[in-house]
C-alpha cells in the first residue's frame, strides 16, 4: 500500500447521500483528515495541506462492506460446482488446515485485491485459523496492514468437532467422518486466545475484532454463554453461522428439541440473542425465529450467491423484511460463490426479493445500498463510523467512473449501482483517508 498525505480534498464529484436524492446526487466537496470525513459542502477551501482528488465525472459512495467473509479459501476460487453444501465441507474443511506461511499470507492478500479492486473497503473475516495461534494471527493480520483493507476479525471458535454439523453422522465410513473433522480444541483454550489477542492486538485504525463461534451446533451452551460474556465484556458484536441448510434445521429439530427444536432459543438460552448477535444466512428460519430476532435486536446477514450455489435454498427476503430485522449482505467463501462482489449480492437481493412477491412495489436499489453499507457497519459494532458519507464518519469511499459505460447514459445512481455495476466503473478506493492503489 503507497502511503499517502492522510489530508485529502475530493472535489467535484457526485456524492451518494442514502437520505438525498439518490438517483442524481449533486455535486460536492469531501474534505478528509485524520482519516476521517471533516466535511462535505460546495467549493470547501483547504488549508493547502490537502492532496487534492479532481472526482469531477465520478459518484462518490461509501465504501461497500462484505458482512460475511473467509479468506481461508480464496485460493480455491473455481474448484469446485453443483455440490450441496454438506458434500462441499468435505472437500473444503480438510483444504484449510494446517497450510504454510507463505499461502496464509498469499490468500489474506489476494482476497483482499480482489474485494478492494470491486469496492469494498471493509471485509469481516470469519476466519478459520488452523492452527489457531500467535503465529499464524501475526501473518494474517500483516497482510491485512499491507493491504490496506479494513478487517472484522474474527477466527472462528466451536468446541465440538466439524462432524456435529452432519445428521446420522455414524452412517458415514470412518474415513469421510475424519475428512469432516472429529475433534475440536478444548474451550478454555480457545477462550484464552481469543483473551490474548484482544489485550495483544486492541482494535483500533483499520482493525476491529469480532467473536465467531461457528455454529451453534459446533458449541455447547457452555461455550456460547462464555463467548457471549467475553463479547460484552469487550464490547464485541457475534457472528454465527445458523439454518444455512435444510440438514441443519433438522439438526435443531432432533438433537435440540430441548430448546423447542429452535437453534435461536438455544442461541437465547445461552444468553446470546441480544443486539450484539449477527445470525449468518437464515435460509430456513421460520417466521416466529425471525420476529424474535427482531424483538431483540439481532441481525441476519444474508449471503444468496453461496446458498443458491451451494444448493441451501432461498433466505425468506420478503418475511424477513416485513418482520423487521436489520439486515446484513455478505459474499461468503470464495470455493462457495465465487466471487467478492457486493454489486452482485446487492442485484441478487433485488432480484429474489423480486420474484418472491410478484405484485409491483417500491424500489430496492436504494433500500439494499443501504444494508451493504450503514447495515453491514452494524453488524460489526461500526455504526456512526461507516456506511456513509457524513461529517466525523471514517473516510472509507470509493470513486465510479461515470463515463463507464454502465453509466450511458447516467439514470439512476442507486440503480445503475446495483443492477448494472459489475465492479469495472471502481476507480478509486479510499480507507480510513488513505488512497489505497491496488496492482492492476
Ligand atoms: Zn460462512
Amino acid at each position: 500500500m503507497a502511503p499517502t498525505n492522510r489530508k485529502l480534498l475530493i472535489r467535484g464529484g457526485q456524492v451518494y447521500d442514502h437520505d438525498g436524492d439518490v438517483h442524481h446526487p449533486p455535486v460536492a466537496d469531501i474534505l478528509v483528515a485524520d482519516g476521517r470525513i471533516a466535511a462535505v459542502g460546495s467549493n470547501l477551501a483547504t488549508d493547502g495541506e490537502h492532496d487534492v482528488i479532481d472526482a469531477s465525472g465520478r459518484l462518490v459512495v461509501p465504501g461497500l462492506i462484505n458482512a460475511h467473509y473467509h479468506s481461508h479459501d480464496t485460493l480455491c476460487r473455481g474448484l469446485f460446482e453443483e455440490l450441496p453444501l454438506e458434500m462441499w465441507l468435505l472437500y473444503t474443511l480438510p483444504m484449510g488446515r494446517n497450510r504454510s506461511h507463505a499461502e496464509v499470507r498469499a490468500r489474506t492478500l489476494v482476497g483482499a485485491l480482489e474485494s478492494l479492486r470491486c469496492g469494498i473497503t471493509t471485509v469481516q473475516d470469519m476466519l478459520g485459523l488452523i492452527p489457531l495461534n500467535d503465529e499464524y494471527t501475526d501473518i494474517v493480520l500483516s497482510a491485512y496492514r499491507e493491504s490496506g483493507i479494513r478487517v472484522v476479525f474474527s477466527p472462528m471458535v466451536a468446541d465440538l468437532p466439524p462432524i456435529a454439523m452432519v445428521r446420522h453422522q455414524d452412517n458415514l465410513p470412518a474415513d469421510v467422518q475424519e475428512m469432516l473433522g472429529t475433534k475440536a480444541l478444548p474451550m478454555r483454550e480457545q477462550l484464552d486466545y481469543l483473551e490474548h489477542q484482544f489485550k495483544q492486538r486492541p482494535g483500533g485504525g483499520t482493525l476491529h475484532w469480532a467473536i465467531a463461534p461457528f455454529a451453534p451446533q459446533r458449541c455447547t451452551s457452555e461455550m456460547l454463554g462464555a463467548l457471549a460474556a467475553l463479547a460484552q465484556k469487550h464490547d464485541l458484536p457475534l457472528y454465527t453461522h445458523v439454518y444455512e441448510t435444510k440438514g441443519q434445521a433438522l439438526i435443531a429439530r432432533e438433537l435440540y428439541a430441548d430448546h423447542g427444536g429452535s437453534l435461536i432459543t438455544y442461541l437465547e438460552n445461552a444468553g446470546m440473542l441480544g443486539p450484539r448477535l449477527n445470525i449468518v444466512h437464515s435460509v430456513w428460519i421460520t417466521r416466529g425465529e425471525m420476529d424474535r430476532m427482531a424483538a431483540a435486536g439481532a441481525g441476519i446477514v444474508l449471503n444468496h450467491l453461496s446458498n443458491l450455489k451451494l444448493k441451501s435454498g432461498i433466505a425468506p427476503v420478503c418475511d424477513l423484511r416485513e418482520a423487521g430485522v436489520r439486515l446484513g449482505l455478505g459474499c461468503d467463501n470464495c470455493s462457495g460463490s465465487d466471487v467478492q462482489s457486493v454489486f452482485q449480492a446487492m442485484k441478487m437481493f433485488c432480484l429474489i426479493a423480486a420474484a418472491s412477491e410478484p405484485e409491483p412495489g417500491k424500489g430496492l436499489a436504494h433500500e439494499v445500498l443501504r444494508h451493504a453499507t450503514l447495515g453491514n457497519a452494524r453488524t460489526a459494532g461500526l455504526e456512526n463510523e461507516l456506511g456513509a458519507i457524513r461529517p466525523g464518519y471514517r473516510a472509507d469511499l470509493i470513486l465510479i467512473d461515470l463515463n463507464d459505460v454502465a453509466y450511458l447514459p447516467f439514470n439512476s445512481a442507486a440503480r445503475q449501482l446495483v443492477y448494472t455495476e459489475a465492479g469495472r466503473g471502481v476507480e478509486s478506493v479510499i480507507v480510513e483517508g488513505r488512497v489505497v492503489n491496488t496492482p492492476t
